[in-house]
């Protein structure tokens, strides 16, 4: 679980493969190669589905003063994800997705989320959250209220550009893994004293965000009781609110001042085969 920002253990990993960088962007990806076993077929998997290419894809558009990478890297025994703004990069570790895989359905959740969803869904959402942390450094944006929350804002609010039928299975996918984590959470001194909110926190601000984003298409969230209706009533407004946030902070650090629905939706194309 994300619980801490691991700033500077990214100058620890290993070296592994040069990054590859695309001509046009500043974004570089870097898949390194893992040493152990269990850590080949992930490795291979995200290679394979060309995950990073698909999310530098997305990032094309951001005018970013200086590199970032976005690093697919084994950890040792770290189940886990950060944002590192000494070497700007985005690490996701290959042990954090094998949890995913540990985590998921063997086929089908109760709810109807794939096991396929239940991976590519939180691969999609931890890689944007450290993004967010990463623009709000290299673009200097302003961040009122917890850096932990604006970066699931950011998050969620470039998923949710997806059409809602598209969004719908990675918004599934994450809120089923953060549903396994918060399942195991307590609200200890530790857990309340956290720069996170409590993951049952953050999965009903996903939710709420999806909803209000289009409450037609997300309407089932309310119906099976997945989100309160005390909270699901005030959903539109919240997610106005985020998206004109993040509308007015990015807009003149993006080409075109938005990231096209059309660019997303090709961004993620990994996640959907
Ligand atoms: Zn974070």
């Amino acid at each position: 679980m994300i619980r801490a920002l691991l700033i500077g253990l990214a100058l620890a990993l290993p070296a592994g493969a040069a990054p590859s960088t695309a001509a046009a962007s500043r974004v570089r990806i870097d898949y390194v190669v893992p040493r152990a076993a269990a850590m080949q077929e992930i490795y291979r998997d995200m290679k394979g589905r060309r995950v990073l290419e698909g999310l530098r894809d997305i990032l094309s558009v951001v005018r970013l003063p200086r590199p970032l990478t976005l690093r697919l890297s084994e950890c040792g025994s770290e189940a886990n994800a950060w944002y590192a703004p000494e070497t700007r990069s985005v690490t996701v570790c290959y042990e954090y997705i094998q949890d995913m895989h540990a985590r998921a359905p063997q086929e089908t959740s109760p709810t109807g989320v794939t096991r396929h969803e239940a991976i590519v869904g939180p691969i999609a959402q931890v890689f944007l959250h450290e993004t967010g942390h990463a623009l709000f450094h290299l673009l200097d944006v302003p961040v009122l209220g917890r850096e932990e929350d604006a970066a699931d804002q950011f998050a969620a609010l470039v998923l949710l550009r997806l059409r809602a039928s598209q969004a719908r299975p990675i918004i599934d996918g994450s809120a089923f893994l953060m549903g396994s984590y918060a399942r195991e959470e307590t609200a200890d001194r530790e857990a309340l004293a956290d720069d996170h909110g409590l993951v049952q926190q953050r999965l009903y601000n996903l939710l709420c965000l999806a909803y209000g984003s289009d409450r037609r298409a997300f309407r089932y969230l309310v119906e099976r009781g997945d989100l309160p209706e005390e909270r699901a009533r005030g959903c539109a407004a919240e997610h106005d609110q985020a998206a004109f946030a993040l509308d007015r902070l990015f807009r003149r650090h993006l080409q075109g001042g938005r990231i096209a629905r059309d660019r997303v939706r090709r961004g993620f194309r990994w996640a959907y085969r």
